[in-house]
C-alpha cells in the first residue's frame, strides 16, 4: 500500500523527493503540481473550520527565527533532545527507543539508570552499545557574519511558541476575551535521528497548530472539547472511522509541558501513528515566557475580577503526515472490464482538481466549444483540460488523481449547447445545459 501510493505519488506529480537529481537530500520531500493543490486545500479546509467559521479564534504568521531566549523558557534547549547511542560493532546509530524493550530502556534513562551493557545490538546482535549521549533535535544557525555563541539561532522545531510570544499583541489588537484561540500554519524543523515512513516523519515539515487560552478551572473541559472536535474534522473530510483512533499518553511518556496528552492516530501501513496531538499545556507556556522575558502575561477577566495566567489547551496537527493520511485513506481499487481502476476517493474539498473538462477527441470541430467550456467553469472551481489518448483512458487518468468530475465535450454538444458530467466514484453520467453546467457541478462539489 505505502508503495502503491508512493509510486503513483511519483508518478502522477504529487511528491517528489528533493534534490533528485543529486540523489535526494534524504527525508525531505518537495510538493509537486497536483501535491501543492492537495497540501494548500488540506491546509485550507483547516484553516476554514478553525478560524473561518469560528468567533473565538483568530490567526496568526509569526517568523521562523525567534529570539534565542524563547527555546530556553519553551524548555527545547533543555529537553528537546533524543538519547543516542552507537554501536561500536557495526557502527550503526540508534534512538534508545528503538533498542528491545525501548520504552523500559527511555524510563530508565529519564531517571539516570540505564545500563546498555546486556542490550543487543538490534542489527548485528554484538552487545557493543555505548553509553547513551544527548543530542538537541533543533537545527541550530547563526545570525549575521560570526558564528559564536552569542549569533546562535534555531529553526523553530514548532510554530506553537510564535504564538505565546505574541499572545498579549493579539489579545489586546484585536480585543479577545479568554476563552478564545489563536491559529497559525507553518514550517517546523527537526533534525530527526531516523525519520522516514515517506511524508510521515522529514526533517522540514508544516504544521497546523492551535492555541486555545482558557481559565484554569476550565482547560479539562476545553481539553475534552477539542479531543471531540479534531477527530470530527478527519472524519468529515472522508478518513473513515475506523482507520482513526484516540491514544492517550501515560504520565511517563507526557512531554515537558504536557499535562494531559492524548493522540489522534491513523493505521498507517507501517502501524498507527499519531496524526495529531491535542495537549493540556496547563499555564506552563506563558508562566515561563513571563519569566523568562520580564513580561507579565497573565490577564485580567473583567468579569470576574481574578488575575491570572492563562491555561492552554492546544491542538497540533501535521499538514503533510495528515496530506498522507488523506491519500490513504482515499487510495481505492476496484476491477473493471479493462483490469483494475484505480481511484482516489478524496473529498471534493480535498481534491487538487475539481472538474476536468475533455472532449471526445481531439479534434478541430470540438476544441473550441471544449476550451470555452473550460473557460467558462475554471473561474470558479480548479479545473484542468485534457484532450489526448482515449476518453476511456482520460477518465482513468482523473480518476486515479481524484478529481470528482468530469465535464465531456462531444459532437452532440455542438447541436444541443450540453455536455456530459461523468462522476468519479459512481461512474454515472448526466447530460446538462452548458448554461447551467456551473450550477450543476456547484451542487456536486459540496465545501469546494
Ligand atoms: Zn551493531
Amino acid at each position: 500500500m505505502a508503495d502503491k501510493i508512493l509510486s503513483l505519488a511519483k508518478r502522477r506529480g504529487f511528491v517528489f523527493p528533493s534534490s533528485e537529481i543529486y540523489g535526494g537530500a534524504g527525508s525531505t520531500w518537495d510538493f509537486g503540481p497536483l501535491g501543492v493543490e492537495l497540501k494548500n486545500n488540506v491546509k485550507r479546509a483547516w484553516w476554514r473550520s478553525m478560524v473561518q467559521l469560528r468567533d473565538d479564534i483568530v490567526g496568526l504568521d509569526a517568523a521562523i527565527l525567534m529570539h534565542p531566549r524563547v527555546w530556553e523558557a519553551s524548555g527545547h534547549v533543555e529537553n528537546f533532545i533524543d538519547p543516542l547511542v552507537d554501536c561500536r560493532s557495526c557502527k550503526h546509530r540508534f534512538r534508545i527507543d528503538e533498542l528491545p524493550d525501548g520504552e523500559r530502556l527511555i524510563d530508565a534513562w529519564r531517571a539516570g539508570s540505564v545500563d546498555l551493557s546486556s542490550i543487543a545490538c538490534p542489527r548485528c546482535g554484538q552487545k557493543q552499545l555505548t553509553v547513551p549521549r544527548k543530542f538537541n533535535l533543533m537545527f541550530k544557525t547563526h545570525v549575521g557574519p560570526v558564528e559564536d555563541s552569542a549569533s546562535v539561532a534555531w529553526l523553530r522545531p514548532e510554530t506553537a511558541q510564535g504564538i505565546y510570544v505574541d499572545f498579549e499583541n493579539v489579545q489586546q489588537s484585536a480585543r479577545r476575551k479568554i476563552p478564545f484561540g489563536i491559529a497559525q500554519i507553518g514550517k517546523a524543523f527537526r533534525n530527526e535521528i531516523t525519520p522516514g515512513n515517506f511524508l510521515y516523519r522529514s526533517l522540514e515539515f508544516e504544521q497546523m497548530e492551535m492555541q486555545y487560552f482558557v481559565r484554569p478551572d476550565d482547560a479539562a473541559a476545553r481539553f475534552e472539547e477539542w479531543k471531540a472536535e479534531r477527530m470530527r474534522w478527519y472524519v468529515s473530510l472522508g478518513i473513515p472511522e475506523a482507520k482513526l483512533r484516540f491514544r492517550e499518553h501515560a504520565g511517563g511518556e507526557l512531554a515537558h509541558y504536557a499535562k494531559a496528552a492524548v493522540d489522534i492516530e491513523f493505521a498507517y501501513p507501517f502501524g498507527w501513528k499519531e496524526l495529531e496531538g491535542i495537549h493540556n499545556r496547563s499555564d506552563w507556556d506563558l508562566r515561563r515566557h513571563s519569566e523568562y522575558s520580564g513580561k507579565d502575561l497573565s490577564y485580567f477577566e473583567e468579569a470576574t475580577k481574578d488575575k491570572f495566567i492563562p491555561h492552554v489547551v492546544e491542538t497540533s496537527g501535521g499538514a503533510d503526515r495528515g496530506t498522507y493520511a488523506f491519500l490513504l485513506a482515499a487510495y481505492d481499487e476496484e476491477p473493471d472490464k479493462e483490469g483494475i481502476r484505480t481511484v482516489l476517493r478524496l473529498h471534493p474539498a480535498l481534491a487538487p482538481h475539481k472538474v476536468a473538462v475533455l472532449p471526445l477527441s481531439k479534434n478541430e470541430k470540438l476544441t473550441p466549444l471544449a476550451r470555452e467550456v473550460w473557460a467558462s467553469v475554471r473561474g470558479h472551481v480548479m479545473t484542468t483540460y485534457d484532450e489526448t489518448q482515449a476518453i476511456g483512458r482520460r477518465y482513468r487518468r482523473q480518476d486515479e488523481v481524484g478529481t470528482p468530475l468530469c465535464v465531456t465535450v462531444d459532437f452532440d454538444s455542438l447541436e444541443d449547447r450540453a455536455v456530459t458530467i461523468r462522476e468519479r466514484d459512481s461512474m454515472a453520467q448526466v447530460r446538462v445545459p452548458i448554461a447551467e453546467l456551473t450550477e450543476r457541478l456547484r451542487e456536486r462539489l459540496p465545501g469546494c
